[in-house]
């Protein structure tokens, strides 16, 4: 069997606040959250990536990470950076480990964002301090909206200056999120700052970079409500783990999605059932368009032609005749600007939905638990029984 695309989503518990997420409101019950001997059922994996919530809450991650090793050849773990001490010490004893920590902009409007006390500066000492013990694989990742686009450059520029990985995002609306009206609202601008990020990418000395311009340049495609620039292969190469051992293909959909169970199935039973036949047909048809780096990046490397060309030609561009990137390319970017389709009409091709009631995918004994306390509660008294103190 060939390698696949792991996503590892180890608890819905989160102590961030982020203003385009909901997860903190709706956690997971630790009991119950994706055990080792689960893990353990896992296939092997060419690159995995850990996430939640917050995996750091988990007080066994590290155990976590340990099991995954064996299956995976690269881990990178997002998170928001709060719990300095165990990233550090996580770290040290995986030193290979990938860390992409969640900034959303300068101080101020990260901490607006994220809704986590002096977020930004605990977020950038941790940073800081994985750049100092010479980490290797240490990373921001910004989610881009209105509110930070203007900081989307600064933030690179900071990343350059420290050595470090920048990936991006924009806002999605899905289950996962607890969310369904994220939006973008100034297209243009927001846009703008994408094409002003595209051209330092394009400008730099690394293939790498130039191919994360591609992938930016997806990324205003999507902000204007476009069909993906690459076809979505989530569920055939590419999975998601939720803390209840669902498996799923991805975490773009409007419902939870499930192929199967592997606390109560094995993997190779998951994989060849009828329902992730039926998963599988539906992502056929999918229609949300969804630019994450999650579904992008295997797409990237197996449509590898359409990306390459890009990058060529605009590299071309820039070193013979001189012409910079300009998100004019896309018609329909020409096409908003020149009046020929109204705000309106764009917001109707994006997922935000205002009348649309969240499905959250929590168990029912996860959602239990709210009926007595919020989940900012819930989660704010679990990690101070841990000795954090958080909002
Ligand atoms: S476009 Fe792909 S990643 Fe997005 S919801 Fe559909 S199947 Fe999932």
């Amino acid at each position: 069997m060939k390698k696949l695309n792991g996503t590892i989503i180890v608890t819905y518990r989160c102590n961030a606040r982020c203003t385009m997420c909901n997860r903190y409101k709706a956690p997971s019950l630790p009991e119950e959250e994706i055990s080792l001997d689960t893990i353990r059922k896992l296939p092997r994996m060419y690159f995995t990536n850990v996430t939640g919530g917050e995996p750091f809450i988990r007080t066994d991650l590290k155990d976590i990470i340990r099991e995954l090793y064996k299956k995976s050849d690269r881990i990178v773990i997002s998170t928001n950076g709060f719990f300095t001490d165990r990233i550090i010490a996580l770290c040290k004893e995986f030193p290979r480990v990938g860390i992409r920590i969640s900034i959303e902009g300068l101080e101020k409007t990260n901490n607006e964002i994220r809704g986590l006390p002096d977020g930004f500066n605990r977020g950038y000492a941790t940073l800081k301090e994985l750049v100092d013990m010479k980490h290797p694989d240490v990373g921001f990742g910004m989610t881009v909206q209105d509110k930070n686009a203007p900081d989307l450059v600064p933030l690179y520029q900071e990343s350059e200056k420290l050595g470090m990985e920048f990936a991006t995002a924009s806002l999605h609306n899905s289950f996962y999120f607890v969310e369904a009206k994220n939006i973008i609202h100034d297209r243009l601008m927001v846009a703008q700052n994408f094409e002003n990020l595209i051209n330092e990418l394009l400008n730099s000395k690394s293939p790498k970079k130039w191919f994360r311009a591609y992938f930016n340049h997806g990324l205003i495609n999507y902000i204007f409500g476009q069909k993906r620039l690459l076809q979505c292969d989530m569920s055939f190469d590419t999975f998601f783990i939720d803390p209840y051992g669902d498996v799923m293909p991805c975490n773009g959909t409007k419902d939870k999605e499930v192929m199967g169970n592997l606390n109560k199935q094995s993997w190779d039973e998951i994989w060849s059932s009828k329902q992730a036949d039926a998963v599988r047909r539906k992502v056929r048809c999918c229609d949300r368009n969804c630019w994450m780096i999650g579904s992008v990046s295997p797409a990237m490397h197996k449509y590898f032609y359409k990306p390459f060309f890009w990058v060529i030609k605009h590299k071309f561009l820039r070193f013979f005749k001189k012409k910079k990137y300009s998100m004019y390319e896309l018609k329909v970017v020409r096409d908003y600007r020149d009046g020929k389709i109204s705000k309106e009409e764009l917001d109707k091709l994006s997922t935000c939905d205002l009348t649309a009631s969240v499905n959250n995918g929590l168990s029912t004994a996860s959602k239990e638990q709210l009926n007595k306390k919020s989940g900012e509660e819930i989660v704010a008294e679990d990690i101070k029984g841990q000795g954090y103190i958080s909002k």
